[in-house]
């Protein structure tokens, strides 16, 4: 269901009656690593609704290395994001790592993220074939192309046909980058499948200072948008503060991609 059946086949994926990935408008989701107070949202979206960014991103539930570290707001962040979600009339995208965050996520958020430690959980997949709303799917930390594509595939053979693919850096040798982002797997995704694919290059590179030339690369390369982290405050934020933009240097960054994204 994943692959394409002729070159030029390409699904579209409705966010919004006017944000739209596949289509001929770079999609740009923006927004904090966590969730971390109404605050932090209000100004996020407030700045980013007007760069424009199509979305806002915002884990209430994190997937944390450590048990100790920030573990996410849970449901009042959910309340936080639905909040700003109305008020800016932005869509908005969150983490669901277990089958019974689905129903609560589902009912407050436009998309629903599945993060890189759980794209082979094969029941959650399962699950999310009837959430009913678009599913974003982060590439496994070291999965194949092959087994990125079938994950995918468990969620359109259980019934949803609305996945979006995001490469998020695998990992390499070499940690001076926090992971390596594969431009290859991106072009030969939008060869081989008809899903819409977006990079998130904040993940990928793990260094502020980086992620712009890796977003640049991206879009040149044929992604239908990004995913990037940014902060009000970047050096405070809970969770991924090396990797987070500022505000002002997130909006200079929509700006510098819309002549390359004109050009592809
Ligand atoms: C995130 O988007 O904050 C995140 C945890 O991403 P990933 O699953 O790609 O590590
Ligand atoms: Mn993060």
């Amino acid at each position: 269901l994943a692959i394409q059946s002729h070159p030029s086949q390409q699904t579209v994926i409705k966010l919004s009656p006017t944000v739209a990935f596949g289509g001929k408008e770079l999609v740009i989701i923006g927004g904090p690593c966590a969730v971390e107070s109404l605050e932090q949202m209000e100004i996020v979206a407030q700045q980013l609704s007007a760069a424009p960014v199509q979305a806002l991103r915002g884990g209430v539930y994190k997937p944390r290395t450590s048990p100790y570290a920030f573990q996410g707001m849970g449901e009042e962040g959910l309340e936080v994001l639905a909040t700003v979600r109305s008020r800016y009339n932005i869509p908005v995208i969150t983490e669901v790592m277990s089958i019974s965050q689905i129903e609560v996520v589902a009912a407050q958020a436009d998309m629903l993220q599945i993060g890189s430690r759980n794209m082979q959980n094969f029941d959650l997949l399962k699950a999310l074939g009837q959430a009913g709303k678009p599913i974003l799917l982060k590439r496994g930390l070291a999965a194949t192309i092959e087994e990125f594509v079938m994950a995918a595939e468990y969620i359109l053979s259980h019934g949803n046909p609305d996945v979006v693919l995001c490469e998020r850096g695998i990992r390499s040798f070499d940690n001076y980058t926090r992971n390596v982002l594969d431009l290859g797997a991106v072009a030969a995704l939008k060869q081989i499948t008809h899903l819409p694919v977006i990079v998130d290059p904040s993940h990928a590179v793990g260094k502020r200072e980086l992620v712009a030339p890796l977003a640049k690369a991206a879009v040149a390369c044929g992604a239908d948008g990004l995913i990037i982290e940014c902060h009000p405050e970047p050096e405070k934020s809970v969770s991924d503060a090396r990797q987070a933009l500022s505000l002002e240097d997130m909006v200079n960054l929509v700006d510098s991609l819309k002549p390359i994204a004109a050009a592809v």
